[in-house]
């Protein structure tokens, strides 16, 4: 009995010191028992290795119950036809359209909720809805749908002024967004709180994607792949060529505080504070301050905060998260101390998440260039226009602005072709969002948050008709995409 017992425990805890009484967990015909026993130590018996030289009585025998006992979980599995791994601005899209264009599709979101930077970060912003000049849109379909949902434009808008509109409320977001996705029934189901993490590739194609979350690691089939993870996770994990640009641009993690007291002066002494705490050690770098009432008039949106670092990276991106939130409290702390109007506010909240503007980028089929945008080319496969400026942001401190002075060049509406979402060496994956093919130069215009959802609705409508047809999508005619994307009242919309 005894020697069956120790072959079958399967945890033994065990006081070495005394030698008295040990715990043991036995699964015995499939039922957990806990014991308890006491042990009397023989001669010649150094040390507890010496399991033999011991003798146990047995004093009590419990049953665990039957939910402690059923331990064992089958691990769950999915087939779809299109799974888009990411649930921000371009996630979001693409399920919707791959949903509405009859594809069976799910998406993975690690946050409990969907919006991406607007919602993980707080961002209200619409840029790359419409042209700088003449805030003429050129942008329509699914993400015209969400602006107009949000009660900032209307339906037979042709300009938005301004060219960058903001969302009074990016809680509101992730209702309207959670609303969209149901309203699909079963079409579209969402997994929040469900990371992608690892990724199997067989004949050419993403075979299986595994994703963790509260069922263990859950592993998906799918026809189509979309990846919206910002960061290329997909691409990466499936090693299609991808490249990140060093230094890479720097994390931001934006707060808001309340009970701010509007001033002509606010603006230029919390600059002053800023400075101030740099020179004394305090702060690292920081960029502007941008403080941003667009939600309430004493409610203060914050643009400041700048961390250097690689999101790909998980270490480096604790690290980010920690300085973010210490570099917020002593830009509040320093305002609250020193500059009218900040008196009596308080620290409404931050994040959830620290925002990134750049890791991987997949190099595709095809990848645009500055040059591209500069010259305007025209392609014929193009899906999407992009419109933002060369938006790109220095690891030092930029007083007053988010970049240095003289860069950020301002081009006219430019084609984005469905070739720079296209994956290299797999022939079922597409990349949109922030994460797609351009050199850097040209994705610190197209990774805005309208741009990135308009290759979300292109993604998510290729990877639905490459099921329909029986193809994949890197065998799809980019002009056929952009001609079901036309029909639905999406794509280019370059030339006025
Ligand atoms: C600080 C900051 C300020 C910005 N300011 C502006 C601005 O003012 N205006 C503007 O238009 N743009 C701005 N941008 C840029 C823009 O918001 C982003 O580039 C845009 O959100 C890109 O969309 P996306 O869908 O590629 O990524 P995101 O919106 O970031 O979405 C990616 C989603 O994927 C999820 N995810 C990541 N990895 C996984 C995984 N492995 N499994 C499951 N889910 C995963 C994330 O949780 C997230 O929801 C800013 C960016 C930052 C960081």
């Amino acid at each position: 009995m005894q020697r069956e017992l120790f072959r079958t425990a399967s945890s033994v805890v065990m006081d070495t010191k005394r030698w008295r009484n040990c715990h043991i967990q036995l699964d015995l015909q499939s039922r957990l028992y806990a014991l308890t026993l006491h042990c009397i130590r023989l001669q010649n018996c150094a040390n507890w290795d010496s399991l033999a030289t011991v003798r146990f009585v047995l004093i009590s025998a419990s049953p665990l119950s039957e939910r402690v006992c059923s331990m064992s979980i089958e691990r769950k599995k999915y087939q779809v036809d299109v799974l888009v791994c990411g649930g921000g601005c371009a996630g979001i899209v693409a399920a919707i359209a791959a949903s509405r264009n009859n594809a069976k599709t799910l998406l993975l979101e690690r946050a409990g909720f969907s919006g991406g930077i607007i919602t993980t970060v707080g961002l209200p912003y619409f840029d790359g809805i419409a042209e700088k000049k003449t805030g003429r849109i050129v942008v329509r379909g699914i993400p015209f749908e969400l602006l107009l949902k949000m009660g900032r434009t209307s339906p037979n808008a042709t300009h938005i002024k301004p060219h960058n509109p903001t969302i009074n409320s990016t809680e509101r977001f992730k209702v309207l967004a959670d609303q969209l996705l149901e309203s699909h029934g079963e079409q579209i189901q969402v997994l929040y709180h469900t990371t992608a993490c690892e990724v199997r590739t067989k004949n050419s194609r993403v075979s299986k994607v595994f994703a963790a979350n509260k069922d263990g690691l859950i592993e998906i089939e799918a026809k189509q792949v979309i990846d919206c993870t910002g960061d290329g996770d997909i691409a990466a994990w499936a090693e299609v060529p991808i490249e990140k640009t060093e230094p890479l641009m720097p994390m931001t993690l934006h707060f808001r505080i309340g009970n701010v007291r509007q001033n002509p002066e606010l603006r230029t002494k919390a600059r002053e504070a800023l400075v101030h705490a740099e020179k004394a050690g305090k702060l690292p770098m920081f960029y502007g301050p941008g403080i941003i009432f667009c939600f309430a008039k004493d409610e203060a949106y914050i643009h400041a905060v700048r961390v250097s670092g690689d999101a790909t990276n998980a270490e480096d991106l604790s690290r980010a998260e920690v300085q973010g939130r210490s570099d917020a409290w002593t830009m509040f702390e320093a305002w609250k101390n020193s500059v009218p109007g900040f008196e009596d506010s308080y620290f409404i909240s931050c994040g959830p998440y620290i925002g990134i503007r750049e890791t991987r980028r997949l190099v595709g089929q095809y990848v645009l260039t500055e040059q591209d945008i500069k010259s305007r080319k025209s392609f014929d496969d193009a899906i999407a226009t992009g419109c933002w400026y060369m938006d790109r942001h220095p690891n030092h401190t930029t007083i007053g602005t988010a970049n240095d002075a003289g860069t950020g060049y301002q081009p006219a509406p430019y084609d984005i072709p469905y070739r720079a979402l296209v994956a290299r060496k797999v022939d079922n994956l597409l990349v949109a969002g922030r994460c797609h093919s351009a050199t850097a130069a040209a994705a610190s215009s197209t990774r805005v948050t309208v741009t990135a959802m308009a290759m979300g609705q292109a993604a998510g409508t290729a990877a639905a008709m490459a099921v329909k047809s029986n193809t994949s999508v890197a065998a799809l005619d980019g002009v056929d995409v952009r001609e079901q994307l036309t029909a639905q009242g999406a794509g280019p919309f370059t030339q006025g």
